[in-house]
């Protein structure tokens, strides 16, 4: 009967319940709405200005503009500074070779070419010898994506890019609110690019992202690009696009910036009682940064079997999920990167698995999570 649905074994941990996640404030939620409503205003009013502001502030940067998503913030960013002159086509934008498409995806629509790079095995990070490796005479940037909620090495990087002259852009789609020694991410590079796509840290109940930038320059360049290139209603410097925070979104978002410390404070002790508790030979834990305050947008382990892992947790109804189970340079889209020799990503690629993780798993369902991960290969 392999296959049917009566055999698929219940679900008793979700990996993530969005709807648990935005139950907790829906009142709240549906006020503001309500709000939005009434008010008339639809796109570009109140509710986006001060979301800028107050995401700004939180993050500790002098600017945020409002995009539709995440993958247009990275792009925004890197078209910017291609008009602005720093990048031209064909440059190249340094990536580390296992993230989310989506960070390749931005640099090829800016019409650059994304050059990937092994990462650090331990924290999934680019590592900073292998970026200073594959600088050559047409790498203008590197893109750093703090995976998973961890930060990549950014005093490192930040040293490389000023050594070679290169713009440091962050990929912060996982890492709202991660820090070190107070300065959160975001806060770093020259600009950074968010995702509130309603699973990240700080969602919102439909697409949405963030430039952020201290560049007043940039700023201004996005403002303009993201809303038709244009400064002035009917005048259109730039060859824009339609890109834009909706106020319904900003406004929600607005009510879950309140609570995204609060979360992450909870995500903090679902990641620390994995860590104690999960001791097994086949499974290996994430590792931590000393000194480093991990956001834990995703718990991600790797296991030599990670396969039957899986299968094994499912059975005991612990849904997990892979990310990702392909690398970019591996999918047709980058058909012609394919021939790239990145044996750690690949393996990466095969070992990682992402447990559940969320703010709102309550102590029975992390504890069962747990158990699930020690019967592990039990028995054979
Ligand atoms: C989610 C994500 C993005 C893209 O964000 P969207 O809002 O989905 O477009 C970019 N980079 C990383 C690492 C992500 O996880």
């Amino acid at each position: 009967m392999a296959g049917a649905l009566t055999d698929a074994p219940a679900v008793t941990v979700p990996f993530l319940s969005l709807g648990d996640v935005n139950a907790r404030h829906a009142d709240e939620l549906k006020a503001a709405v309500g709000r939005v409503i009434d008010s008339g205003r639809y796109v570009l009013g109140d509710e986006l200005a001060a979301f800028e502001r107050e995401f700004a502030a939180w993050c500790g940067v002098r600017h945020a503009l409002g995009v539709g998503n995440g993958l247009d913030a990275l792009s925004l960013i890197l078209r910017a500074y291609r008009d602005l002159g720093d990048f031209a086509a064909g440059d190249e934008v340094i990536v580390p070779a296992n993230t989310f498409i989506a960070s390749f995806l931005a640099i090829s629509e800016a019409g650059l070419r994304p050059v990937p790079v092994e990462p650090d095995e331990a924290t999934f990070n680019l590592h900073p010898v292998n970026v200073e490796a594959a600088i050559g005479p047409r790498t203008r940037a590197i893109l750093a994506v703090h995976l998973y909620g961890q930060l990549a090495d950014m005093a490192a990087l930040g040293d490389i890019a000023a050594r070679h002259g290169l713009r440091l852009i962050e990929d912060a789609a996982q890492a709202h609110g991660a820090s070190r020694d107070g300065i959160r991410a975001g806060a770093f590079g020259d600009a950074a690019g968010f995702s509130f796509f309603p699973s990240k840290n700080l969602g919102a109940l439909g697409d949405g992202g963030a430039v952020v930038t201290a560049d007043d320059r940039l700023a201004r360049r996005v403002a303009a690009l993201r809303n038709y290139g244009s400064e002035v209603k009917y005048e259109h410097l730039y060859r824009g696009v339609n890109s834009r925070l909706d106020e319904i979104q900003a406004a929600m978002l607005r009510v879950k910036l309140r609570h995204v410390d609060d979360d992450t404070t909870a995500r903090r002790a679902v990641a620390r009682r994995y860590l104690r508790a999960i001791r097994h030979p086949l499974i290996v834990l994430p590792h931590v940064e000393e000194g480093e305050a991990h956001a834990w947008h995703l718990f991600v382990v790797r296991s030599a079997h990670r396969d039957a892992l899986q299968r094994h947790l499912g059975d005991l109804g612990v849904q997990t999920l892979v990310h990702y189970p392909v690398p970019p340079h591996r999918q047709p889209a980058y058909a012609g990167e394919s021939t790239l020799d990145l044996p750690i990503a690949d393996r990466l690629h095969r070992e990682v698995l992402s447990l559940p993780m969320s703010p709102t798993l309550d102590s029975a369902a992390i504890g069962h999570v747990i158990d699930a991960c020690l019967s592990f290969g039990a028995g054979r």
